[in-house]
């Protein structure tokens, strides 16, 4: 699944590539797709001009000079694929966007759960998203005065994009390994101090991700996430797998510790 590292990167040549073009025409090719790009709303988009994109959490945001909005969201699988407007439609293409210059833009997906939507200008979407979290203005302040009102166990509270857009699985399980925290940890309960490291291991765990297309490329580095009975990369336990939320959450059975829980000695686990 895409998290917000690959989201930026996908978003950044879709910027280079489509920004200041003008749309010939769009095709909606899967009944998911033309759910929201009817027939009628493909053929408006005729003539319009791309004046810029733009990211919210792991939302794309593609600005029409008339006001208008495309909102593009990957969900699980979904990828921008370019080429000419002579070019084959690549396997899974859900929805194709030729401009006027013959080059074109396709949404590909296989499992056809990504989306693609037109908002009319001046009744553009309010994402509720929090602060993103690659922000470098957001501060562990902020977080912990979000996290003090929750209810809840931090790691589907890191999930809430509402908290903070654009972390997902993988990367909210990376930070709370980082960090030493223990998914289950009530989220009011974290320590300034704990607070504090998460912040600072959000930074990092999306700084070092490469932004490969999927994050399970093997080119990225990952300490806990799908390392399920491999050693912590930090005391050699092997990680555990949980269900939290109806996700799988990994995490070091030692290094990450409940508020108030002492560590086992290492004799005493298996
Ligand atoms: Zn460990």
């Amino acid at each position: 699944m895409p998290e917000l590292p690959e989201v930026e990167a996908a978003l950044k040549s879709l910027r280079r590539r489509v920004t200041g073009r003008t749309i010939a025409r769009v095709r909606a090719l899967h009944p998911s797709m033309q759910r929201t790009l009817t027939t009628a709303r493909a053929r408006a988009l005729k003539g319009a001009h791309i004046l810029r994109v733009e990211r919210r959490g792991k939302h794309q945001l593609v600005h029409l000079a008339d006001g208008r909005l495309l909102h593009a969201h990957f969900r699980m699988n979904g990828e921008w694929v370019y080429g000419r407007i002579t070019d084959e439609d690549p396997r899974w293409a859900r929805a194709v966007f030729e401009f006027t210059d013959g080059t074109r833009l396709v949404f590909v997906d296989s499992r056809a759960l990504g989306t693609i939507q037109l908002h009319a200008a001046g009744a553009h979407p309010d994402l509720a998203l929090g602060p993103d979290a690659s922000d470098s203005a957001w501060t562990a302040g902020q977080l912990g005065e979000a996290l003090s009102k929750r209810r809840g166990p931090i790691k589907p509270a890191l999930l809430d994009q509402g908290l903070v857009a654009g972390l997902g699985n993988i990367y909210a399980a990376e930070a709370l390994w980082r960090a030493r925290i223990d998914p289950r940890t009530a989220s009011r309960l974290l320590t300034v101090a704990q607070v504090k490291a998460l912040r600072k291991a959000i930074a990092v765990v999306l700084d070092r991700a490469t932004g490969a297309r999927y994050t399970d490329d093997s080119t990225v580095h990952l300490d806990v996430y799908d390392r399920e009975g491999l050693p912590c990369r930090r005391c050699t336990l092997p990680i555990e797998r949980m269900a939290q939320a109806g996700r799988s959450t990994y995490f070091c059975p030692r290094c990450q510790l409940l508020a108030g829980a002492s560590p086992l000695p290492r004799a005493a686990r298996p």
